[in-house]
């Protein structure tokens, strides 16, 4: 097997683990970086982020952004403040919900080290923030933005285009033709069949790919999603009942408000009054809406469930709903309660039989959502604990992911299969499963499971 001395890929993230997306192409001896993320989760892992990349930043050309959650952006703003100076390129909806996401992440991370330094919980130096407001804007200033299928020129020798993943709202799969190679960056890869956006693009051919692995070992459930949801609706409100929501704003908020218009217009809930109390959740359901034409929806329909809510964004406003003890449906932030003005809800209503607590996403390892859906009894936050005596319930089918079987789907769709097929944002597990499955399928493919820090060429 030849490989390119001028084509190389190193994993700086992502590469055993779901978070801290990273990856160095080079052409030539120039320097490309896809996505810029943040670790997250384990203490372990968050560490890395104060660890210097193994390359000096200046380096670096151009950076291309496949979306915008934290996992794949929340570390470029330690980027522009360790000299980056270069282009972050990225599609226009991608641009506006970066600017939320990493202007709330900087705001916790500033409010975490004020606390720390309040309550001295460092005992030796002050607690600084990984980055600041400061930090987000200047990172900001550097984005360029396109339109899917747009295709951009780097240089002589290397041109870039992206293209829809239909992850979250303008995700992008990114595809890189150079002098010797097509190399497709698959980023997160969209459902078959997403609820709001258009489905991942099918890709005719590539040498290269880059395959994210996060559900490389399981198949979503097949439940009807909206049927369950309509189940915990209607038994919460037979209690008389609030039905609280932990949701992520990016996405399973919008989902949500498009599952419960659904529901309202078709007569199959009666008319409760329903609660987005959540500024992130907000923010972002107004770049949703600003984006119809991203939407696998009429105009009319986009209308209509981006008004089914109260926007709850004042504190004020927040306070007075969270004291009213009537029936209600309300969605706010954080996904995992690490957060967030859920904490209140449950504060207040958590220890009445009556209420329910609906999960509807991804509860990490160590939250106080995997505590609870574990069957913890109490759980601790604002300095107390809290007995859980409201109904716990779940719904698994969401998720923004493919599964094994829709990546095998979309993988079968290229008419000249990939030479090289690199698994990221996977844990072990399951980029080993998706590794065995893709074997067997494609034994033709070299399919590699990179380490980080490695440089791979790519075959020739
Ligand atoms: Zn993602």
């Amino acid at each position: 097997m030849k490989t390119s001395i001028q084509d190389n890929l190193t994993f700086l993230g992502a590469a055993g683990t779901v978070t801290g997306s990273k990856t160095l192409f080079e052409n030539n001896g120039k320097r490309i970086l896809i996505d810029c993320g943040l670790f997250q989760g384990l203490k372990e892992l968050r560490k890395l982020n104060w660890v210097n990349l193994p390359i000096p930043v200046d380096s670096i050309e151009t950076v291309l952004l496949t979306h915008a959650h934290l996992d794949h952006c929340g570390y470029l703003p330690v980027l522009t403040r360790n000299g980056y100076k270069g282009p972050i390129h990225c599609t226009k909806a991608t641009k506006e919900l970066t600017n939320i996401i990493l202007l709330d992440s900087a705001k916790i991370q500033e409010e975490d080290a004020e606390r720390a330094n309040r309550h001295s919980y460092t005992r030796h130096k002050e607690a600084k923030p990984l980055y600041t407001i400061e930090d987000v804007h200047r990172t900001m200033d550097l984005f360029i933005t396109h339109d899917y299928n747009e295709w951009v020129i780097h240089n002589n020798d290397v041109k870039f285009c992206f293209k829809n993943s239909g992850h979250i709202l303008g995700a992008s799969m990114i595809e890189i033709q150079t002098d010797e190679h097509k190399i497709l960056f698959s980023g997160d890869l969209g459902r078959r069949d997403p609820m709001l956006l258009y489905p991942r693009k099918v890709m005719k051919d590539a040498d290269v790919l880059i395959l994210e692995s996060t559900y490389g070992d399981r198949l979503h459930s097949e439940e009807n999603i909206k049927h369950e949801l309509r189940e915990v609706i209607l038994e919460t409100y037979k209690n008389r009942g609030i039905l609280m929501i932990p949701t992520f704003a990016v996405e399973r908020t919008q989902e949500l408000m498009f599952l419960l218009n659904d529901l309202m217009v078709t007569e199959s809930i009666p008319k409760i009054p329903i609660y987005l109390d959540s500024p992130m959740g907000i923010n972002s359901t107004n770049v949703y809406d600003k984006y119809p034409d991203l939407h696998n929806h009429s105009r009319y329909v986009i209308k209509q469930m981006y008004e089914i809510a109260h926007y709850v964004s004042d504190y004020q406003q927040s306070r007075s709903v969270v004291q009213d003890s009537k029936p209600k449906i309300v969605l706010a932030g954080s996904g995992m309660l690490e957060g967030g003005r859920i904490l209140h809800y449950l504060n207040n209503h958590m220890n009445s039989p009556k209420n329910t607590l609906l999960f509807v996403g991804y509860q990490g390892v160590g939250t106080r959502g995997r505590a609870i859906l574990e069957g913890a009894k109490e759980i601790k936050f604002f300095g107390q604990y809290h007995k859980v005596n409201c109904q716990i319930r779940s719904i698994t089918g969401l998720s923004g992911h493919a599964d094994q079987e829709e990546i095998i789907e979309w993988l079968n769709g290229f008419r000249k299969k990939p030479k090289q097929i690199f698994l990221n944002h996977g844990e072990p597990h399951q980029r080993d499963a998706l590794r065995t499955k893709l074997n067997f399928l494609f034994p033709e493919i070299d399919v590699i499971l990179p380490e980080p820090y490695i440089p791979y060429p790519l075959i020739e």
